[in-house]
């Protein structure tokens, strides 16, 4: 679907995939004012399709269109663009636990000029993806590389938009954790160096001994993960206490060393959740969990999120809207 300052948003359809035509002074090319979404749509054991909160990633593009200096695209357009794909493309969601069809809108920019300004014209287009079990063989805990020095946005920047510079900044840091054994690179606030922000690709969540959970506040720097804020609801109605705040690295090292951290996990689309058995930095590694890892409540949480994902556990949270019956 195309967008100008003109027409507004108009001439949706469905093709067939295949390349772009981009003109070679499109701005997008030039000042990467790009966003976009990732989702699931996972096929129940009926087989009827479903999505997993669509309208929070509608919402969540806006967020970072504003930021990116996007047109807004409503809501329910996003939602109709989704349910239409998963229509055409309804063979191509997988069945069986732990497969899904991922999709993924994005907005460009598509005005061709050569000055520095926000574009007047874009496009929003979704493509899709079959994506198999995240981890095969068993959920396995990861370690995790903390950046000190390259960080992914910095305060003020575009962190908590969804926007491909901001990947571009992490692509680096994320092949340096790589090198170090780590599946994910962490990085912390770029003023303080030890407030922690998010994974490259993940939100964080540390578990202590007495059942609270502490994952750091959207304080205009991370994404908020859909994920994240699911858990959230998922923990505070089984009664746990969950703490969105500042957190440290110093917290976490000194709370794993004297027993009152037993547990972490990432958490985002891709793998629902991560267990992290070590946080490795410059210095060596910072903490283990060891054998604790993964921990129950990270294990028990995964399994209930991807049972009411899947349809296998019952949704009291109407998050999973039915797209195409069975
Ligand atoms: N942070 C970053 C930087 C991410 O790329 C992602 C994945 N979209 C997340 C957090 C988790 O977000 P969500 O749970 O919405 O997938």
């Amino acid at each position: 679907i195309s967008w100008s300052v003109d027409a507004g948003w108009h001439d949706a359809e469905v093709l067939p995939y295949g390349p772009l035509q981009v003109d070679p002074a499109s701005s997008v090319l030039h000042y990467g004012q790009e966003i976009f979404e990732g989702l699931k749509a996972y096929r129940r054991p009926d087989g009827s399709i479903v999505t997993f909160r669509a309208d929070a990633n509608a919402r969540r593009l806006n967020t970072s269109a504003d930021r990116l200096a996007l047109p807004e695209l409503p809501e329910e357009l996003f939602v109709a663009a989704v349910n239409e794909l998963l229509h055409v493309d309804a063979d191509w969601v997988p069945s069986g636990e732990d497969q899904s069809l991922y999709l993924r809108p994005f907005m460009i920019a598509d005005e061709s000029f050569l000055g520095v300004r926000a574009a007047q014209k874009a496009r929003f287009l979704i493509i899709a993806s079959p994506a198999g079990a995240y981890f095969t063989g068993g959920v396995k805990p990861v370690s995790i590389w903390l950046s000190k020095d390259l960080a992914r946005a910095g305060r003020g920047g575009t962190g908590a938009a969804k926007c491909g510079g901001n990947y571009a900044s992490s692509l680096l840091p994320t092949r340096i954790a790589a090198a170090n054994g780590c599946a994910q690179v962490l990085f912390t606030d770029s003023a303080t160096e030890d407030t922690i922000d998010e994974l490259g690709g993940m939100n964080l969540f540390i578990v202590r001994a007495d059942g609270t959970l502490i994952t750091p506040r959207t304080n205009g720097n991370i994404l908020d993960g859909i994920t994240r804020s699911s858990l959230i609801r998922l923990a505070e109605a089984r009664g746990h206490r969950v703490e969105e705040r500042d957190v440290t690295v110093r917290e976490w090292r000194e709370g794993v060393a004297d027993g009152s951290i037993t547990e972490a996990f990432a958490c985002g689309t891709a793998a629902v959740i991560t267990p992290i058995q070590a946080l490795i930095g410059e210095e060596g590694t910072l903490l283990d969990f060891g054998a604790g890892a993964p921990g129950e409540l990270t294990m028990s949480l995964r399994e209930e999120l991807t049972g009411i994902q899947f349809g296998t556990v019952a949704d009291p949270f109407g998050w999973v809207t039915e797209v195409v019956p069975a």
